[in-house]
């Protein structure tokens, strides 16, 4: 019998983990009651339908712990401050999350876990990951924070032999118990310190993914303070530290030399053996980094013993999401590229560095970002800027600042049309050879209802600029 069964459980939020957590946690014969503040049409309808599988709701109440709760399973976006949570710790009683959940629940032979965290990029390498383990003959599923609840995934009746593990910092949080095969920290940028708090605390929960490692903590070798997280981490003795780079790689790392990827981590003797895994050619696009996801997503691959021949394959295989510097179309010789997800000013850095001569369309809801610091870097890259969204005057100031010379158009309209006549005056500025980069380095929530609204309101305007669809030489 399962631990949970006969046990008062209250399931924090009706988002897509709550719900998977409440039903798994009736099946098992818990009592779970599922508290949510909204209370909806969304809401009634979710609570109707869990109703049925036995699962109590309370709605418009997120604050007060319902009585005789023994255990507390959290969605990833409450906060840690949550009344409800202070309400569980006065009564003693544990918070776990939906991540926290899954791997109590998982068998004692269920299938290891290839974990992935980082401020970005962990969406992209984690596909990349579950491609090249396809590739490899195993089977596998790309899971967690990427959208399939874990939940669901380890009490599946399909048998897998690895999972690639998508998991946010929120879900770290209150995951205190979980040991990964082999993890990775991609990158450590400013980004969700209202939840966390610090910095400091943003990063410890980010370096939790390696806590138990059994085979391989990856860092970026680029980004110090993920070397610094490994450091940190108490791992099963005989884990190894592998650094990924863009440049040729030291001992215990991947990297890059003349254009091709390669392992000196998982070779028979470091010192003198270098394996070529693959070509910059073969990743999809061969941005910086994007090569940089693909070494992290070979890295945990080659630590679970993949050839080199399936990285080859799987990053081939392997195609990006949509809204990830997604190449939309070619007009009058001007590329225009829909990357709506870069939705902070690391992300925009990244995609803005890809591209000698850009158009960036930028703008939205900061998040108390400051863009000094990109705007500085990008300025020799910078053909013209065109600014939508709430904050479009703190890019504009940056772009005073540190690219006076840069033609700025700032859009002061808000409506559903704002991002055509941002296509249109982009296209206006560029010329054949540039491209018109749409990186926002801010949220979407001002304008659009999420970043794929935004980038498939970018897509259609590209679409209906004069000269679309007509040949390109
Ligand atoms: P996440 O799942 O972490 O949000 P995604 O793979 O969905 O990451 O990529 C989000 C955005 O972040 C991309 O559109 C791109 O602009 C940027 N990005 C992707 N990989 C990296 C990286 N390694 N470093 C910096 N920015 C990145």
């Amino acid at each position: 019998m399962s631990t949970f069964a006969g046990r008062r459980i209250t399931v924090a939020g009706l988002g897509v983990s709550g719900v998977s957590a409440a039903r798994a946690l009736a099946r098992l014969g818990a009592h779970v009651t599922v508290v949510d503040g909204g209370d909806g049409e969304r809401q009634r309808t979710l609570a109707a339908g869990l109703a049925g599988e036995g699962v109590a709701a309370v709605l418009g109440d997120g604050r007060t712990l319902p009585a005789r709760t023994e255990l507390v399973v959290t969605s990833p976006g409450w906060r840690p401050d949550s009344p409800l949570f202070a309400a569980a710790g006065a009564a003693g009683v544990e918070v776990i999350g939906d991540v926290e959940l899954a791997w109590r629940l998982r068998g004692a032979g269920g299938p290891p876990w290839l974990a992935v965290t980082g401020t970005n990029g962990k969406t992209t390498t984690v596909r990349m990951l579950a491609a090249i383990l396809t590739a490899a003959g195993l089977r596998t599923a790309a899971v967690g924070n990427i959208g399939t609840p874990l939940v669901d995934v380890v009490l599946d009746e399909r048998p897998y032999d690895v999972l690639a593990v998508e998991l946010s910092s929120y879900q770290l949080h209150w995951a205190p118990s979980l040991r990964a095969h082999s993890a990775a920290v991609l990158n450590l940028a400013p980004d969700h310190l209202d939840w966390h708090g610090s910095m400091e605390s943003y990063a410890a929960d980010k370096g939790r993914i390696y806590e138990g490692n059994r085979v391989a903590c990856v860092y970026n070798a680029a980004d110090p303070a993920t070397e610094t997280l490994v450091r940190k981490a108490d791992v099963t003795e005989g884990c190894r530290a592998v650094g990924f780079t863009l440049g040729p790689p030291a001992l215990s790392q991947l990297g890059v030399v003349d254009g091709v990827l390669v392992d000196r981590a998982f070779v028979p003797d470091r010192r003198t053996h270098a394996q070529e895994l693959a070509e910059i050619g073969d990743i999809d696009p061969p941005a910086p980094h994007n090569v940089a996801n693909a070494l992290a997503a070979a890295a945990l691959a080659r630590a679970y013993g993949v050839p080199p021949a399936a990285v080859r394959d799987g990053l081939r295989a392997f195609r990006p999401d949509a809204h990830r510097i997604q190449h939309v179309a070619d007009v009058a010789g001007v590329a225009f590229v829909d990357d709506s997800k870069a939705t902070n000013t690391h992300a925009a850095e990244a995609s803005l560095a890809a591209y000698p001569s850009v158009v960036w369309i930028a703008g939205g809801l900061a998040k108390g970002a400051t863009f000094d610091d990109l705007v500085r870097r990008a300025a020799p890259r910078l053909r013209g800027a065109v600014l939508i969204g709430a904050d479009r005057a703190l890019v504009a100031e940056a772009l005073a600042r540190h690219a006076p010379d840069v033609p700025v158009v700032a859009l002061d309209r808000t409506d559903t049309g704002a991002m055509a006549a941002a296509v249109a005056e982009a296209a206006r500025l560029a010329r054949a050879g540039d491209t018109v980069l749409m990186a926002p380095a801010c949220a979407s929530m001002d304008m659009f209802t999420n970043y794929n609204e935004r980038g498939d309101a970018f897509a259609a305007a590209v679409r209906e600029l004069p000269g679309h669809g007509r040949a390109e030489n």
